[in-house]
């Protein structure tokens, strides 16, 4: 199975979610929060073989961590990763706003620069500023929107213009996610747990629950579960094949 955004480092129990993910066979998108956390994450789960660790400034931290963004930029320069970064649109980050769109346009600048990320993207409320950003800068790489929110016209233009969507089993579980998850294309699906933030009833999600959205996907989607699951795959092959061909910039460069 296959988890494109998930908070590895903030399990309660690292250790147990480490086993699993070797007795599963499940790859791992591992977002991160601030810089300082990718660092420690590389330190803590660089060698597993599936994972592979994104660079992020969370959209909720850009308030209290605005000053990080160099850091930010530089690391951009040392993985094909990014995420977890986008603009939150909550009235509790409402202070922060600026700052987020200023974040989030630098960064899309340096992929773009850099000749592609793939990069995990938050849009909670803020989907219509999220999209003027991609399309201001143009290519970035590949950039996946989770958990999105946005409408079905966004959601038209979003694929238009090149976008991704994960999708997990928590947001399919609410009737708005489950609209949402109607309108997209089902080949630019991919899956997603957002543990462990990411939960179903009193369940927090682990990466590899992230193939019970594959039920969910043929119900809502009125098509069988082997289409829904062989598409993903297919996606995220199509995913590695342009990862594989993204250049890592040498490090004095980056300077
Ligand atoms: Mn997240």
């Amino acid at each position: 199975m296959i988890d494109m955004h998930c908070h590895l480092d903030l399990y309660s129990d690292v250790g147990e979610i480490v086993d699993g993910l070797e007795a599963n066979g499940t790859y791992v998108l591992a977002v991160t929060t601030t810089p300082k956390a990718y660092i420690g994450n590389i330190e803590r789960f660089g060698s597993l073989k599936r994972v592979r660790i994104a660079v992020g400034l969370h959209p909720e931290l850009v308030g209290q961590r605005f000053e990080e963004l160099p850091d930010l930029l530089r690391l951009i320069g040392a993985t094909k990763y990014v995420g977890e970064v986008g603009i939150d649109g909550g009235r509790e980050h409402a202070a922060s706003f600026q700052q987020q769109v200023t974040v989030f346009s630098e960064v899309l600048r340096r992929c773009r620069s850099l000749g592609g990320r793939l990069i995990s993207i938050h849009s909670r409320l803020a989907s219509d500023t999220v999209l003027e950003c991609l399309t201001d800068v143009g290519h970035v790489g590949e950039p996946i929107l989770h958990w999105y929110g946005g409408s079905e016209y966004e959601i038209s233009y979003a694929a238009q213009i090149g976008c991704w969507f994960s999708v997990g089993p928590g947001m399919l579980t609410n009737r708005r996610g489950a609209r949402v998850a109607e309108a997209i294309p089902l080949d630019r699906i991919l899956l997603e747990t957002d543990g462990p933030f990411g939960t179903v009833g009193n369940m927090v999600l682990k990466p590899w629950d992230s193939g019970q959205a594959i039920s969910q996907l043929a119900e809502i989607k009125g098509v069988s579960r082997e289409k829904i699951r062989s598409t993903i795959l297919e996606n995220f092959k199509i995913l590695s094949n342009k990862i594989q061909r993204m250049s890592i910039e040498r490090r004095r460069k980056t300077a």
